[in-house]
């Protein structure tokens, strides 16, 4: 069984996406190269945004984390979609813009943005910052004070659940860099501050609780919290906020043991909690953000290498080095990520042969993955990594002064580039 359902195995033994032979591809464009499918894209967004409406009586907004996979493209096929965008940086801002995505659907992340990046976010009138400290605060309302504009801000909590594990804890005190805390009263006093501060506004709370999480309760557990404290506010301050963003992190699947429950479901969940914790606490209900990144771009992307050679060290391990790494997939040396593997041009053998797929780069801890079994792999074959759309790409670099891949949008049968390959120019366009 393959990871993701746009892949499968056509006539000839090849493994196909969206309908189109990967080794045609790798031919077609060179490698290594990132192939994504349009049509998995808009589907998984297209999934996230019903049942906000089935659920939310649509009273809410679906935001990519652009930071999973983030070009001027994707951000023009979320514009399409009628999707929200998260960004982190003033790339991903400057990026968004470029592409012409409406500003107002633009929540900006970050624990440490510069007085350069808020600057862009005020002057593009985007549409919701989200502030995680009171410096941040101070700052964000003097500058906005400056350029003559008003913003609206949502304060970034740590709702005191961590995801980041198997199962989920709820613990007094969270070790993150990330927002103001609950327990210690640091987070009721950045409201009081946001609703005295000039120049913004406070619309809403946000919390994100982790990342490739399979269970529900910790996302109704957050929702909980959030909504608890909301109604503190408005018991205490007499002030009602508007927006509770829940983030992101949904699960996918990227091996076999991995087992995501359909997206549909975390926000009927999540809905019943966020109903029956407003009824119980008098509050009203909250327009609901959420910010799927990996979800939406993860499954639909996968990376094409050739094998350049296998290496047989009897008694120890068989390494079979393909012509990119770390350099385009950083996952595994980074979290030793988990990732599906398949000889392109033989996927419909059996894989009986183990071996550790190893990068270019000159790091031994520069692999793919370790004990993977393959079918037969051959210097010249072409492998295939499955469900790298998110954070490949994105978190590629120029290690060894190697060119990022390409990125080729599939839809309808059709491959075209939305990245282009970087040149040995472009790798020294900006040396002196
Ligand atoms: C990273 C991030 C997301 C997206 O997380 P995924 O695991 O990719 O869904 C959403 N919101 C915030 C604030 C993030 O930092």
């Amino acid at each position: 069984m393959l990871v993701s359902d746009n892949l499968g195995v056509n006539e000839k033994g090849n493994l196909t996406i969206g309908g189109m032979d990967t080794v045609e591809l790798a031919n077609d464009f060179g490698t290594p190269l990132y192939v994504m499918d349009e049509e998995k894209i808009v589907e998984s967004c297209r999934k996230f945004k019903s049942s906000m409406d089935k659920f939310y009586n649509g009273n809410g907004m679906v935001c990519y984390a652009s930071k999973a996979f983030c070009c001027k493209e994707m951000c023009r096929i979320m514009a399409k979609e009628g999707m929200g965008l998260d960004v982190v940086s003033e790339g991903e801002l400057f990026t968004a813009i470029s592409a012409g995505f409406p500003t107002d659907k633009i929540c900006f992340h970050g624990n440490n943005k510069t007085d350069s990046e808020l600057t862009l976010a005020l002057s593009y009138g985007v549409g919701r910052i989200v502030v995680d400290n009171l410096e941040e605060l101070k700052r964000l309302s003097e500058l906005a004070g400056k350029l003559h504009k008003k913003s609206n801000i949502m304060l970034r909590i740590k709702p005191g659940i961590d995801a980041h594990t198997h199962s989920f804890i709820m613990t007094g005190q969270i070790d993150s860099k990330f927002g103001f805390a609950l327990e210690t009263g640091e987070a009721f006093e950045a409201v009081k501050l946001s609703c005295e501060s000039e120049n913004v506004t406070l619309k809403g709370l946000h919390c994100h609780i982790g990342s490739q999480i399979f269970e529900l309760e910790p996302f109704c557990a957050a929702a909980e919290v959030m909504l608890k404290f909301i109604a503190k506010i408005k018991n205490e301050l007499g002030f009602e906020i508007d927006d509770l963003d829940l983030g992101g992190g949904f699960g996918i699947k990227y091996v076999e043991d991995n087992k995501p429950l359909p997206y549909e479901v975390y926000m009927e969940k999540v809905s019943e909690r966020v109903k029956s914790c407003c009824d119980e606490l008098k509050v009203k209900m909250p327009y609901i953000i959420i910010e799927p990144g990996r979800s939406i771009a993860a499954p639909a992307g996968i990376t094409l290498y050739k094998i350049g050679s296998v290496k047989e060290i009897p008694g120890v391990r068989n390494y079979v080095s393909v012509d990119g790494g770390m350099c385009d997939n950083p996952r595994y040396i980074l979290y030793q990520s988990e990732y599906d593997f398949e000889i392109a041009n033989k996927a419909s053998k059996a894989k009986d042969y183990k071996c550790t797929v190893a990068g270019k780069c000159c790091e031994s801890g520069d692999l793919l993955g370790k004990d993977i079994m393959l079918q037969n792999p051959q210097a010249g074959d072409t492998l295939a990594v499955l469900a790298t759309g998110a954070y490949n790409y994105s978190m590629a670099s120029n290690y060894n002064r190697i060119s990022r891949p390409p990125v080729v949008m599939i839809s309808g049968g059709k491959a075209r580039v939305i990245v282009k390959r970087e040149s040995l120019e472009d790798l020294i366009k900006n040396d002196v």
